[in-house]
């Protein structure tokens, strides 16, 4: 059985724009949203091998502390032919400097390496799991992808990590050369296109209701 998410929640991020994203999905559904880092919860090691176990974690201990039901997400690259790397490492390939320009050169680097040179070997997805957790340990927890291929050199200057890469199955043009509403917004704004915006409908389907 599905729980309604209801009242207040807490957003467990410690990332500004993953966090006003959150909020703006959040908002139509009426629920007050404090984050992690304004409440000045510690933020766990991601620890977990699996997206859904990383989000499980950030969702969980943020519960617990809080006394609230908390909201979490975890996300990445998956390419096929690295035998899904970066995956759950795909913040940490662009080192401290958050260097996504060096991550996306070393994944084209090992793709060269492996002679995947045609959009058939370049097949990859981006991943997003999203866990909310209450403090009695009830949990409701999702993940979807969207399918695509690696294009080089990368393409557009919008977006973030590695979405100048990534070209979404049925576009012409790269998440790095798409509006925001786009790659995210829900319908009737956007296509519903990114992993993110997939994930979060299936949540709200399951556990939000309009305002
Ligand atoms: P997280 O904060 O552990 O979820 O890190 C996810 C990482 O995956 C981000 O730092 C990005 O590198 C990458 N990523 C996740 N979603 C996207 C996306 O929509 N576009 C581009 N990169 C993404």
């Amino acid at each position: 059985m599905h729980r309604r998410i209801t009242g207040r929640l807490v957003i467990a991020t410690h990332n500004p724009g993953k966090l006003a994203e959150m909020r703006e999905l959040l908002a139509p559904y009426g629920i007050e949203a404090n984050s992690a880092g304004e409440l000045g919860l510690a933020e766990p090691d991601e620890t977990g091998t699996t997206f859904i176990a990383n989000a499980r974690i950030k969702a969980t201990a943020a519960a617990q502390v809080a006394k609230l039901p908390a909201f979490a997400d975890d996300s990445g690259l998956v390419v096929d032919a690295l035998d899904g790397a970066p995956g759950t490492y795909s913040a940490r390939w662009a080192g401290p400097n958050k260097d996504f320009t060096a991550a996306m050169t070393r994944i084209e680097r090992l793709l060269q390496e492996r002679g995947a040179t045609t959009p058939d070997k370049r097949r990859a997805h981006f991943v997003s799991a999203l866990c909310v957790a209450w403090p009695d340990d009830h949990l409701e927890q999702v993940e979807a992808r969207v399918d695509g291929t690696l294009v080089w050199p990368p393409r557009g200057s919008a977006g973030f990590g590695y979405d100048p890469a990534f070209l979404p199955d049925g576009h012409q043009r790269t998440f790095g050369e798409m509006t925001s509403i786009e790659k995210h917004g829900l319908p009737p704004l956007g296509l519903g296109l990114s992993h993110r915006a997939r994930a979060f409908a299936k949540l709200a389907e399951m556990c939000l209701e309009p305002a």
